[in-house]
């Protein structure tokens, strides 16, 4: 009977049901969205599409996942709470490819994150030649039996031939000198003293600052060296005690600097170059690393060349070729000699060949198809953009054949040419077939038109957004009145909103020069980046856009100032006019909740003036400082002004809940009571600092706006299009693009024709009117004189350019080259680019 039932299941949903979601800014929503289909979420920067997708349907997704798993194990994994959301219906499991990820491990490379070393492991463990200790080749069919001792038949000596666990530097097959990481950190002797003309009373000798060994400034008297004249002053001989003086215990007198007590003390001196070496030997991990970083250069390891494998690891040959020779070649290399293998292996063993081989095809051509293919397998992944990891992560994803499961992908075409789009929408759909589901939040629009079923939210940011405002097919949202894509998904509107310089006038105003040398695969480059205008540089990934702005142009102008060296590749700059160069990253602002966009904008400065100011505050003598929250006497004294307070549950990592005493104001009651009459209100109108806070950047506009500074930095976030924020937010949590904009917030200026402001992707996050607001941003900066670079892919940036850079043609080694530059309509004609055909039709 019970057999039956089984085979009488109700028939499969087709659809997650989401009710009641109140993740965020999410208004109480309900939506549906398709099983086995393409869904994309669309909606202007803040609308609450990761909300949705990461916030309902990923969190409950895996929520549901981690329940089936043994109490024990959920308990560990504390973070997942349940979202605020009433019910989520027929959620599978769920996996999330974010864009921000945890920095990857030194042991991480290209070929270990795509898996293809596997194969080669296999194969090199399998179907290589070596030598014996002896000395003796040994064919490659000796070692088909894995493992076993093998008899050399020319010697008799027995021995192991390595297994795959012995060639990977993961593991057994480590470099000893490096543990597989392909460098040794060596002391930068440079960096021990960067200011000489200090006395070491003063601080010159940064290593011992830093590692807390001040009191080797009294050994290091005691040992004859004089501690307070410049250190540029001191002889050789004193020098030579400083860097490398020995190891000797002296008796000092040692005073404490915090109780100023004075105890006898027995010392062993550490030079300055051994402070260092000693805390090296002592790191554990990446975090106690960075604190030493500074004062350490990293070299090519010199026992494995870099290549992070042991001698052992790169003793078995293919073709003359180690494992570390064939994790040189790139992506693209790679199909050509592997396929080559099975020809040159003895007939025994062929058949293994040919089947390593066959598997290794379908993950080759699928990272190809997103565009790696310039990528080199021995590329360590520290060095990836995150867009690269993403698609590799994506790569791996669909070989790993799940069925079933609900795949959440977060702007997986960041990073991505045009050109390689359909690859991206190509996997997307192997996922699909597979018998998945993909959720993915996008503004590319090539990749929504593909959408099987699309969900709008908005209509705006924060507060005012947090609705679906369209969904169906991609048809359906374009006939929606509401849709604020519509427009852009059938093409009829395009983002133009900048009068573009002439090329005449391009360089009216003159350029920068740069010559570089060869980099990477990059070529030897010659650019010049007009003054007072809006540059774009393009090309396909890998094409060398980053080696050229964030590694040649920016270290290059930043040593201006700071007097330091070049980058070495750098072979000629002329700046000219520009003093300062400002790279405006997409980096969270701030870890700390004590951060806010109050704060960080100087907002809250201003308000601070103007609440000292009211007839209130004077009468109880309080000073601006009063109304911080971080420090002032009206800071809330149960969180100590953090809004939130930890608590600390047995076997659980802490929880922070709302402070109970200011439920998250982090005032005191007191801070009500000073209050500034609202202009154009009437008498009894009022409004205090801690409610002032809980405005957004418009709101605050009204209560305030009569304050001419503060308005005049509510402005700025307006004009930014951050008006949506309130002003008590934690930077924290704020988007990329919104800590972006936010960062620029304080650096507009009137005059800034001292100054080169660099953007790596902008669009990272925008919808299209999103990009328009960007491109306004970028046009207020141009007009301030600033001369403006950006990194990027989104035609409608490259279309309002005034000047395009266009890197290439390809990627990696067939890359590396500008292939033309000029206005957005002189580059549409260059036939060998590959942002030409997209341009033009941009254009059109
Ligand atoms: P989108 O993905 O459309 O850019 P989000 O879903 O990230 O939008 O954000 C929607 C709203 O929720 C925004 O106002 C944002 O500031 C807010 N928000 C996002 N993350 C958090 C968070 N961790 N805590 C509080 N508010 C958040
Ligand atoms: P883009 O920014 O256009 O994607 P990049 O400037 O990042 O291109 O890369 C240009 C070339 O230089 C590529 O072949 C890339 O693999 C290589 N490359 C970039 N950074 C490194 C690095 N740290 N180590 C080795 N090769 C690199
Ligand atoms: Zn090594
Ligand atoms: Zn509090």
């Amino acid at each position: 009977k019970s057999s039956r039932r089984a085979g009488e299941r109700s028939p499969q949903p087709t659809t997650i049901e989401v009710r009641g979601a109140r993740v965020h800014n999410l208004k109480n929503i309900d939506v549906s969205v398709p099983l086995g289909r393409l869904v994309g979420i669309a909606g202007v920067s803040g609308s609450g599409k990761s909300s949705l997708a990461l916030g309902v349907l990923y969190a409950e997704g895996s929520r549901r996942y981690l329940d089936a798993l043994s109490t024990y194990t959920r308990r560990r994994i504390a973070q997942y709470e349940r979202a605020k959301v009433d019910e989520v219906l027929h959620v599978p499991a769920a996996l999330s490819l974010r864009q921000r990820q945890a920095t990857p491990s030194v042991h991480s490379t290209f070929g270990t994150a795509s898996e293809l070393l596997n194969y080669l492991r296999i194969m090199f463990s399998r179907l290589a030649s070596h030598e014996c200790p002896n000395g003796h080749h040994v064919p490659p069919t000796m070692n088909v039996a894995l493992g076993l001792p093998i008899t050399c038949p020319v010697c008799a000596a027995s021995f192991c031939a390595p297994g795959a666990e012995e060639l990977a530097f993961n593991s057994t097959g480590a470099c000893p000198t490096c543990g597989g990481t392909g460098v040794v950190h060596a002391v930068d002797k440079s960096s021990l003293v960067p200011d000489e003309s200090l006395s070491i009373d003063q601080g010159a000798v940064a290593s011992w600052r830093q590692l807390m060994w001040k009191l080797m400034i009294q050994i290091v008297r005691e040992l004859g060296v004089r501690t307070d004249v410049p250190f540029c002053e001191l002889t050789a001989k004193e020098r030579d005690i400083v860097f490398h003086g020995p190891a000797e215990k002296r008796h000092i007198l040692y005073q404490s600097p915090k109780t100023g007590e004075a105890v006898e003390l027995d010392f062993t001196y550490f030079n300055a170059i051994y402070t260092v070496e000693n805390a090296l030997s002592k790191v554990t991990d990446e975090k106690g690393l960075k604190r030493i970083a500074k004062f350490l250069t990293d070299r090519t390891c010199p026992d494995c060349g870099g290549t992070r494998l042991s001698a052992r690891a790169r003793s078995p040959l293919i073709d003359h070729l180690s494992l570390a020779d064939v994790t040189e070649f790139t992506l693209a290399e790679l199909p050509g000699w592997i396929a080559w293998v099975p020809e040159i292996s003895p007939d025994e063993i062929s058949g293994i060949a040919e089947s390593v081989v066959e598997e290794m095809r379908e993950p080759i051509q699928r990272l190809m198809q997103l565009g790696l293919g310039y990528l080199t397998l021995d590329r360590a992944s520290a060095t990836l953009s995150t867009g690269e990891l993403q698609r590799v992560q994506l790569a791996r994803a669909v070989r790993n054949r799940t069925t079933g499961a609900l795949y959440v992908l977060d702007e997986p075409s960041i990073g991505l040419h045009p050109t390689n789009i359909d690859g991206l929408l190509g996997v997307m759909g192997d996922l699909l077939e597979d018998g998945n589901s993909v959720v993915v939040v996008d503004h590319d629009i090539r990749v929504l038109r593909e959408a099987d079923h699309l969900i709008e939210m908005g209509p705006r940011s924060g507060a005012q957004g947090g609705t679906v405002i369209a969904q169906g097919t991609v048809e359906e949202v374009e006939r929606t009145k509401d849709s604020r894509i519509a427009a852009f998904l059938s093409g009829e509107r395009h983002v133009r909103v900048r009068e573009r310089a002439t090329s005449d006038a391009m360089f009216d105003e003159g350029t920068i020069h740069m010559e570089t040398g060869p980099i990477h695969t990059v070529g030897p480059l010659s650019v010049d980046i007009p003054y007072g205008r809006l540059t774009t540089v393009s090309g396909v990934s890998g094409s060398g856009k980053t080696t050229l702005v964030l590694e040649s142009l920016i270290p290059a102008l930043r040593p201006l100032k700071a007097h330091a060296k070049l980058p070495a590749h750098v072979r000629r700059i002329e700046p000219g006019r520009v003093e300062q160069v400002n790279l405006i990253d997409a980096d969270p602002i701030g870890v700390n909740v004590r951060s806010t966009v109050s704060t960080y904008s100087g907002v809250l400065d201003e308000l601070r003036r103007a609440f000292a100011a009211t007839p209130e505050a004077k009468a109880r003598e309080l000073g601006a400082g009063a109304f911080s929250y971080n420090t002032g006497s009206l800071r809330c004294p149960t969180c100590d002004g953090t809004g939130q307070i930890s608590l600390d549950v047995q076997f659980l990592p802490d929880v922070d809940i709302p402070c109970p005493t200011c439920h998250g104001s982090r005032y005191a009651p007191e801070a009500y009571e000073i209050t500034r009459a609202v202009p154009d209100g009437s008498e009894s109108e009022r409004i205090a600092l801690p409610d002032l806070l809980e405005c957004t950047v418009d709101e605050a506009m009204g209560y305030v706006g009569d304050v001419r500074k503060v308005a005049a930095r509510l402005q700025i976030l307006r004009d930014l299009g951050l008006g949506y924020l309130t002003l008590g937010e934690a930077t924290p949590a704020l988007s990329g693009g919104e800590a972006q904009r936010l960062k620029l917030a304080s650096e507009l200026k009137r005059d800034q024709s001292d100054t080169l402001f660099a953007f790596d992707e902008p669009t990272i996050g925008l919808h299209p009117l999103d990009v328009e607001v960007l491109l306004g941003v970028l046009q207020r900066l141009v007009d301030n004189g600033a001369t403006v670079v950006v990194i990027e892919h989104d035609l409608d940036v490259i279309a309002n350019s005034d000047y395009l850079i266009d890197m290439g043609p390809e990627g990696g080694q067939n890359g590396g080259r500008i292939v033309a530059a000029g206005t957005p309509e002189q580059v549409a004609r260059v036939a060998r680019s590959r942002t030409a055909p997209y341009i033009r039709v941009e254009l059109a």
